[in-house]
């Protein structure tokens, strides 16, 4: 799957990037409390999330104030593991994770332990298996009504004497008269005893009076009734509107993790693979798809049933039906096509040039033919991720997949690629192969988060992917995973609710840049091969990330571990600084390694946590200024082995240089790690950022910047030496180093926006920054190769009306002025660009009247191109008026006023990161939570991300002290917000530390730096 979106946010005026973007992800999933048959009651679900909440809750302060886990080494890791085993679900993967952390040498043992304190396992027994499903659904679409008749038949082998048959259903009623148990040749056994529903762990339990036996076949067949709820989870409905204003209704499903139980009753885990033949009946006035070619198609009256091929061995996680009136248009070979409404399939055309590409790249790179006969991508107007590779019939959001030159950015542009990319990856990594378990979601999610870089550069190598990877994954995940509060990156998880909350920045960021990282330390070719290797011998079935090390470790002939290796980066939380000290006099240089933490000195007070107490096998890359070479080869390991005496790591004398040159290390950021150096190598680095930049690799220039404010942000650098490092800026022409600049810059502009120094703030940032803004123009060039380029002006332009240069504040005016006019008087063209249309409509709207702000509402209301209407979105949310900021938050979340579900918790994000918005939308939060998880459902996703938005810029003591209040006070109801609301805790203590510490510093510095 891949979450809504780095780019869809757009690069505004307001916060930079998506850097202040959070994912949306797929969530949603409400509980329909009904009274009939088998629905999960309301009542149920509150009780058992209470109880789980205030044992999380409990353990959580336990952990946090008293944290009896520090000192736990492997010898006593029993005892501690009963600690463990004495509270709930989610309290013991929290300890389990402190025991894996300081046990990490052995990984069975604590593999073990895991197992054993699974006491009610939400797993199905593993006695009885499915291999293959028939599916029938007559699908009823409104207007009224929305529901579906659903009938399977499943043939079952026993692998071990039962008396019970288990599956999974959720919010669909069985018709209990309907279930027959026959042999394999079809006749009826009279086995069936009683039937119970357990809606915990969401399990239909068939009991038996007799025992099945083992080796023998069995088919079950039931008959059901479902909902196409609008959760946007399950087999769903959704709507638009036609090009004469008509509503169209669609059905559509969106089944991982757990949600294919929502559509028949099946065995809802990933291991659990079997084929399925699917057959959906409709009106005549609709098509369906699904994940295999249609063979056949009956008139049944009125009715019309679509039966499907037989899919090959998978997931149920991976199935997908559509019914609706889309259209479609095929690639040349006949087997590629893409599909959306009718009124917008022209902007499907690019996607369905970039996809065959694409393939056809994957192909060749796993060395493996694409398995199934067809693909179709289809573009849905509610999706909450923001696409579902599900196997032949990936689905997305319209703005993942729908690109429209007249309307869409360069940023639009890319994000589809990617997105395609990504979810084309997944039909190898994830769908061929796929986790036993969801514990493993990041190895497939981070895989195909890297392979969306590899598969976009293959397509686009003018588009600089790996540089853009730096900045967007390893540098944004950076800034989550410094917090005490991260989690490693392999959790182990068990219900819905904790499955779903692991689809998220780590999982995808983190684990795409691990694996970027493994890919040069093993070499890029070997590595691709062991992953070929491996897709091969495990393909129609599931694996562990063992697995994957183990080909990958023969595919170096065992000349290096790498599960040792990567188990140091996947089961602990956070990484490390590593810091290079000189010694000038002897001419040596030494490497140590500790956890980098954004506010050590305040953890280390309260003593939640010792960074000594990590280890990374760390691939050690580095130059100096007299022998530059940019190719990141791993030169030196920092091994547990090796250091057994000493945990520091001598540089060899024959690469330290002379010494008034500079060593760099970290060769294009491909190791997940920071890295310090001693105050003199920092000052000899900024001499020749100042003299010439470019002697410096440019992804280097952007890795120094995020480092060294990073590392002074964290207290172990000067604030006076990160800050001089920006000083070269003057002179910097490359998007990526200015990206990471901006990002860094963002964080500071967030402290200070509220501070007396704010003035002197944007003084320097204008001053830095206004050189390249005379030398670009406001002239958008039209090839969309030199995509950097643009995302440059569209940076620098940006930046300068965010802080008002005069210019740039009046360019944006008159041209939104036009645009008005333009209307006014019918004539419907835009006249600005695509690129600069977030920056324009923000800036205006910021500078302008409550009719610019209506005349702005109207034309989201009017537009139907979806990346459109996001722009039309956060630009709204630029306003000074608080009165206006209220009215479109109540807007967001009232489903009649044209904001859809799906787009609620954007707009509350881009209210509350906006220069005037917060506290508006902190006030909304707070007076409206109950509300908010009303609206959304407590599983939805999202809340983390509006939490996180509103809280980001928080920096008094007084602002702590109220943040923790509202945590109180909503704790027994923030679904799946838990851990964000302590990462937000946890950063606002940080923030309050750097206001203390650094604020009168910065204030000098600029003092000093702007006369
Ligand atoms: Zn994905």
């Amino acid at each position: 799957m891949s979450v809504t979106n780095k780019f869809d946010m757009d690069v505004t005026v307001t916060e930079h990037n998506h850097r202040n973007a959070y994912p949306i992800g797929h969530d949603n999933q409400h509980m329909n409390s009904t009274n009939k048959g088998f629905f999960i009651k309301t009542w149920v679900i509150f009780i058992l999330l209470f109880i789980a909440i205030t044992c999380i809750a409990g353990i959580a302060v336990f952990v946090g104030l008293f944290n009896p886990f520090q000192s736990c080494v492997c010898d006593n890791s029993t005892s501690l593991l009963s600690k463990c085993m004495n509270n709930q679900t989610n309290a013991d993967n929290r300890c389990l994770s402190s025991l894996s952390r300081d046990c990490i040498t052995d990984q069975t043992k604590v593999a073990s332990l895991y197992a054993s304190t699974n006491r009610q396992s939400v797993r199905l027994p593993k006695s009885i298996v499915p291999t293959h499903y028939e599916v029938q659904l007559q699908t009823y679409i409104g207007p009224q009504d929305f529901y579906f008749d659903g009938n399977v038949t499943i043939w079952l082998e026993c692998r071990q004497s039962t008396d019970n048959i288990t599956v999974h259903i959720n919010d669909i009623v069985i018709y209990n008269e309907s279930v027959y148990l026959l042999d394999d040749r079809k006749q009826q056994l009279p086995y069936i005893s009683h039937f119970s529903h357990e809606t915990k762990r969401q399990f239909f339990i068939i009991h038996l009076n007799t025992y099945l036996k083992h080796g023998k076949q069995y088919i079950l067949q039931i008959k059901f009734k479902g909902n196409l709820n609008d959760d946007l989870s399950g087999f769903y409905r959704s709507s638009y509107k036609d090009s004469a204003g008509n509503k169209r209704w669609l059905a559509v499903t969106q089944f991982q993790p757990t949600d294919a139980r929502r559509a028949f009753p099946c065995f809802d885990e990933p291991s659990m693979k079997a084929t399925f033949a699917i057959t959906l009946i409709h009106l005549h006035n609709y098509i369906s798809i699904s994940n295999m070619p249609k063979v056949n198609t009956e008139i049944r009256g009125e009715w019309v049933a679509d039966t499907f091929a037989a899919t090959v061995k998978m997931s149920t996680y991976l199935l997908a039906f559509l019914v609706s009136d889309f259209q479609s248009i095929s690639h040349e070979n006949g087997n590629f096509r893409v599909w959306s409404r009718v009124n917008a399939i022209e902007t499907a055309n690019y996607s369905l040039k970039v996809g065959p590409k694409l393939l056809k790249y994957y192909e060749d790179y796993f060395n493996i033919s694409y398995p199934l006969p067809k693909m179709d991508m289809v573009a849905v107007p509610d999706l909450n991720a923001g696409a579902m590779e599900n196997w032949g019939l990936i689905i997305y959001r319209e703005t993942a997949m729908l690109y429209d030159e007249t309307v869409s950015s360069s940023h639009n542009l890319q994000r589809v690629a990617t997105v395609v990319a990504h979810e084309l990856a997944h039909q190898w990594f994830g769908n061929l192969v796929t986790p036993k378990w969801w514990d493993d979601l990041w190895l497939n999610e981070g895989f195909a988060s890297f392979m969306e870089y590899e598969g976009v550069d293959a397509v686009y190598p003018k588009w600089q992917m790996f540089q853009q990877f730096v900045v967007d994954e390893i540098q944004d995940v950076f800034e989550l995973d410094c917090l005490t509060t991260s989690h490693p990156i392999s959790v182990p998880v068990h219900n819905p609710d904790e499955i779903n909350e692991i689809f998220d920045r780590i999982s995808y960021g983190k684990g795409a840049s691990i694996i970027r990282m493994m890919a040069y330390f093993l070499n890029r070719d070997t590595f691709r091969k062991g992953v070929s290797n491996y897709l091969n011998a495990w393909r129609y079935d599931n694996a562990v990330q063992d697995d994957l090390w183990n080909y990958l470790t023969l595919a170096v002939n065992n000349s290096l571990n790498v599960k040792k290796v990567m188990d140091s980066w996947t089961l602990q939380d956070g990484y490390p600084v590593v810091t290079l000290t000189r010694d000038y006099d002897n001419r040596k240089a030494w490497l140590t390694q500790k956890r980098f933490l954004l506010d050590v000195n305040n953890n280390q007070n309260n003593g939640s946590i010792d960074p000594s107490k990590y280890w990374w096998e760390i691939p050690i890359t580095y130059t100096n200024q007299r022998n530059a070479n940019w190719d990141p080869i791993t030169k030196l390991w920092m091994t547990r082995s090796s250091a057994k005496h000493s945990k520091v790591f001598a540089i060899k004398d024959e690469d330290i240089p002379k010494n008034d040159e500079w060593i760099i290390a970290n060769l294009q950021e491909v190791g997940y790690y920071r890295v310090n150096y001693d105050k003199t190598n920092w000052e000899l680095i900024t001499k020749q950022l100042m003299s010439d930049h470019n002697k410096i690799h440019v992804i280097n220039r952007a890795q120094l910047i995020d480092d060294a404010l990073d590392l002074s942000r964290a207290h172990l650098l000067d604030y006076h030496i990160g800050l001089n490092i920006t000083q070269y800026l003057v002179n910097e022409k490359e998007f990526i180093a200015w990206e990471s600049a901006l990002n860094a810059f963002s964080f500071m502009d967030r402290m200070l926006r509220r501070s007396a120094a704010y003035g002197l703030w944007k003084a320097y940032i204008l001053k830095i920054i206004s050189n390249l803004y005379k030398e670009i123009t406001w002239t958008v060039t039209e090839d969309s190769e030199n995509i950097l380029e643009k995302y440059l002006q569209i940076s620098v332009i940006g930046w300068s009306c965010k802080y008002g240069y005069p210019h740039c504040t009046q360019q944006s005016m008159q041209l939104f002025n036009q645009w008005r006019e333009y209307v006014e008087n019918k004539q419907f063209k835009n006249p600005i660009h695509p690129n600069l249309r977030s920056i324009v409509y923000c800036t205006a709207i910021e500078n302008g009247s409550e009719e610019d702000w209506n005349f702005l509402w109207n034309q989201f209301l009017n537009v139907s191109v979806a990346s459109e209407k996001d722009k039309l979105l956060r630009s709204l949310a630029c306003s000074r008026e608080p009165w206006l900021l209220s009215r479109f938050m109540w807007r967001a979340f009232n489903g009649s006023s044209g904001i859809r579900k799906q787009d609620a918790s954007y707009v509350f994000r881009s209210v509350a990161t906006s220069n005037y918005g917060r506290d508006i939308a902190y006030n909304y939060l707070r007076d409206q939570w109950h509300h908010i998880v009303k609206y959304f459902g407590k599983s939805f996703f999202s809340f983390g991300s509006l939490v996180k938005s509103v809280t980001s810029s928080l920096n008094t003591d007084f602002d702590l002290k109220q943040l923790q209040e509202f945590y109180n006070s909503v704790k027994d109801n923030v679904g799946t917000a838990q851990r964000s609301f302590l990462q937000a805790i946890e950063q606002t203590k940080a923030n309050v530390h750097w206001m203390q510490s650094h604020y009168q510093q910065i204030d000098n510095w600029l003092i000093k730096h702007n006369t």
